[in-house]
């Protein structure tokens, strides 16, 4: 590792290099370990890798690569295919076989990969004159997400995204938006909204000029329900010189500025996955030039096998995190797509790591919650097991939900010591279905109108 001094970094005003796709395997670097080459090749060709110089100079330790958690969180492993999916494609490419060979096994294999997680697309994409507004999403009563088109990439791609459908181009898979203007006439009618979150991608990958365009222009709608604009980047662990020294890092910083002082709750949704990534001088600087803007940064990170599935790892994050003034928000549960068989862990592991991290924190370190698993009805945290009735259960609870109703409402299912993901649950007690899942009212939007309904009747 090479830490550059901020001094020098703003002397040599450092610029982003990155690496991507299967030539990650000829960096420098990995000349001493030949027997991973191959396998970078390999899994590079099929899911999406990109990694820049901060990425692979400060963060990784190459002494103790393969193992390194950075490294683990940012660099193809083989284990991240299958063994037949993997033989497959390196088939082809030892044969040497022409590039539309090569390109049909990768092909297949990507196909193999559930691009498409949790019917995200069909169900939370809103509607207006019965047209779907692509870029958008409205799953929860309260927040709209926005896919703006620019900021569909990152400075790095952690190897575990659920978005590496996109990455790598699968075109119909591509929800973005080209125009504020959709977003803005969406919100104009829908009262319910009191949080934009713009996402991607990451959105500090645009341009401060695109992204004021975007924040200076949900300021002027003067939308009265509008209390909150998040952005859900990486940029702090993976480009900390975006707020440092990128040629618009000021103006990034006095965007920010305006958009407080005009009376939003501006929120940098940051995603950190390892303490690692919160010891350089550069995202240190980082966060204490964004909250002097007054942007509150709250973090968020999966739990993942092979980077940071172990208690001791993410008290020390929290810590580290309110010792330089951010929020811990959300542990995730890795998604069900792409690469999951290597970073997935069963949900009662998921939640013994939650366990032992939070008993070692502060209670300022306590809001982070977790871990929740983003499916298809709402945000579903497992909050402990007991024994019910003599039965050992699991207790869930919503965090979110399609139907607000239901959140904050105790459910248990059968203790499973294999599960990963809600759908691989069976209710406690011998019951056939969920609560939710007998509920008619599946959706937010269903109260609304009921809600008027009983306006226009009584
Ligand atoms: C997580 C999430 C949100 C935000 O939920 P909060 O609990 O308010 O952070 C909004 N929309 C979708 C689709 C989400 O997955
Ligand atoms: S920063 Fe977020 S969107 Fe980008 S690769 Fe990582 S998980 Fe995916």
């Amino acid at each position: 590792m090479h830490e550059l001094s901020l001094n020098e970094a703003k002397r040599v005003g450092r610029k982003m290099k990155v690496h991507q796709g299967p030539r990650i395997a000829d960096l420098p670097q990995l000349a001493e370990h030949s027997e991973l080459q191959r396998d970078i090749r390999v899994v590079s060709s099929v899911l999406p890798f990109k990694i820049n110089d901060y990425v692979i100079d400060e963060l990784i330790d190459w002494s103790r690569v393969p193992d390194d958690p950075i490294f683990r969180l940012t660099f193809p492993h083989r284990d991240m295919l299958t063994e037949r999916d993997f033989d497959s494609v390196a088939s082809a490419i030892d044969a040497g076989a022409p590039a539309k060979d090569v390109n049909a096994a990768v092909d297949e294999v990507r196909w193999r990969l559930n691009p498409h997680p949790s019917g995200q697309l069909e169900k939370n994409v809103p509607k207006q004159n019965g047209e779907a507004l692509n870029g958008l999403q409205h799953k929860y009563r309260e927040t709209v997400l926005y896919f703006p088109a620019q900021g569909q990439t990152c400075h790095s791609y952690c190897g575990y995204c659920f978005r590496w459908a996109q990455f790598v181009g699968i075109k119909e898979l591509k929800q973005q938006s080209k125009d504020i203007e959709t977003l803005l006439s969406y919100l104009q009618g829908a009262p319910t909204v009191t949080d934009v979150l713009v996402t991607g991608g990451d959105p500090l990958i645009m341009k401060t000029a695109k992204l004021a365009n975007i924040l200076d222009s949900l300021v002027e709608a003067k939308l009265p329900n509008l209390q909150s604009i998040r952005l859900g980047t990486k940029a702090l662990s993976f480009w900390p010189y975006r707020f440092l020294t990128d040629p618009d890092a000021d103006d990034l910083l006095r965007l920010f500025e305006r958009t407080v002082d005009a009376g939003m709750h501006v929120a940098l949704m940051a995603h950190f996955s390892h303490p690692r990534e919160l010891e350089t001088a550069a995202v240190e600087e980082a966060i204490r030039r964004v909250r002097s803007t007054g942007v509150v940064i709250r973090t968020q990170a999966p739990l993942v096998r092979h980077v940071n599935d172990d208690g001791a790892v993410w008290a020390e994050m929290w810590d580290k995190q309110v010792r330089l003034g951010c929020v811990p928000y959300y542990m995730f549960v890795e998604r069900d797509t792409g690469s999951k068989q290597y970073f997935e862990l069963p949900l009662v592991q998921a939640l013994r790591v939650y366990s032992e991290a939070i008993e070692k924190c502060s209670g300022l370190a306590r809001t982070a919650r977790g871990p929740s698993m983003s499916a298809s009805p709402g945000k579903v945290v497992v909050d402990g097991e007991s024994v019910v009735a003599g039965e050992r259960v699991l207790n869930l609870r919503f965090l979110q939900a399609r139907n607000p109703h239901w959140v904050g409402r105790p459910f248990y299912a059968a203790y499973d010591p294999r599960a990963t993901w809600l759908d691989g649950l069976r209710p406690a007690f011998g019951e056939k279905r969920f609560f939710f899942e007998e509920d008619a009212v599946d959706d937010w939007r269903q109260l609304e109108r009921d809600d008027d309904l009983s306006r226009f009747v009584g």
